[in-house]
């Protein structure tokens, strides 16, 4: 069963306002691309999960802060003989491996993932050590897309390629077998508990409010929405339609995660959601989620539940 979801990707999702709202530099750009794709792959690797169907608990998305050091999880799976990591890759055409240095065809190098890799199971062991907890740990390099060749890799290497998956997960579901003993249902409460939430910022573009152009985008980031019908926004690119009330909502939120010090008044969320004119439609959809605070002279809204 999926004991913790993989959640929402709130620093994908603002770097997709962002890139529609302002002109990104080339590093911003591959930035962007690389966490589209990985989060792509982690999805896809998700729905694998739902075909075991023997006891077994999965974690998804972890963050750890272990000695000072933080450890990330992709996935992790707990059952009654084993606990196994996941590190999901989407990496996309030929990658050649040349002792530790691992390359591009054209000599280009790029990080090798096995580094990070090693050091996430060593810190994970020292976690479990922690919390008193005793288990084999094994973990797996899954490379997920069908379109990926690696060169010269080694036979007995964490790897698991595309074509192996299907094999990989009736292998798990195997391993998952027999009931779960209590502990393990417990550890897995206690991982979720020490989970740090990480801030979505770090790596995100420099924008300011000026600059970024105002108007709903596209919950896929293509591009911005247009009014469709009475109560429809279209996006011009992909086409997708949403109702109005949820697109201004969303976007209400997309503007206090990148401005945490705007007040959200009525005239600054029609501003920012541009499309929509009437301030009375934007207040009747505020108030679904948030309530009027007055203060003095002025009102803004704030969440029901803050
Ligand atoms: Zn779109």
């Amino acid at each position: 069963m999926i004991y913790k979801s993989r959640g929402e990707n709130t620093e994908l999702e603002l770097f997709r306002t962002i890139q529609v709202r302002k002109r990104i530099g080339e590093k911003d750009e591959n930035n962007y691309k690389y966490l589209e794709k990985g989060w792509l792959g982690e999805k896809q690797f998700d729905q694998l999960f739902l075909t075991l169907t023997n006891e077994c608990l999965i974690l998804n998305n972890l963050l750890f802060e272990v000695n000072n050091t933080q450890l990330q999880i992709d996935s992790l799976l707990i059952t009654s003989k084993e606990i196994i990591i996941f590190e999901v890759k989407n990496f996309e055409g030929d990658i050649v491996i040349d002792g530790n240095r691992w390359h591009l065809p054209s000599g280009k190098e790029i990080k090798n993932p096995l580094i990070q890799f090693s050091r996430c199971e060593s810190l994970f062991r020292q976690l479990l050590e922690e919390l008193r907890f005793t288990l084999s740990v094994e973990s797996k390099l899954e490379f997920i897309n069908p379109e990926f060749y690696l060169y010269e890799a080694p036979v007995k290497a964490p790897f698991v390629f595309h074509a192996q998956l299907g094999r990989l997960f009736k292998k798990l579901d195997t391993l998952a077998a027999g009931s779960l003993p209590g502990g393990h249902l417990q550890l897995a409460e206690k991982l979720v508990s020490l989970h740090i939430k990480d801030t979505p910022y770090k790596r995100l573009p420099v924008y300011n409010y000026e600059e970024l152009e105002k108007g709903i985008v596209c919950m896929r980031g293509c591009s911005f929405m247009v009014v469709a019908s009475q109560n429809y926004l279209v996006c011009l690119n992909c086409g997708d339609l949403e109702h109005k009330e949820s697109a201004v909502l969303r976007s209400v939120k997309e503007f206090r995660l990148l401005f945490p010090e705007r007040k959200n008044t009525t005239s600054q969320v029609t501003e920012w959601c541009g499309v929509i004119s009437s301030r009375l439609t934007i207040r009747k959809y505020l108030l679904k989620e948030y309530k009027l605070v007055t203060t003095g002279r002025t009102s803004h809204f704030v969440k029901k539940d803050e």
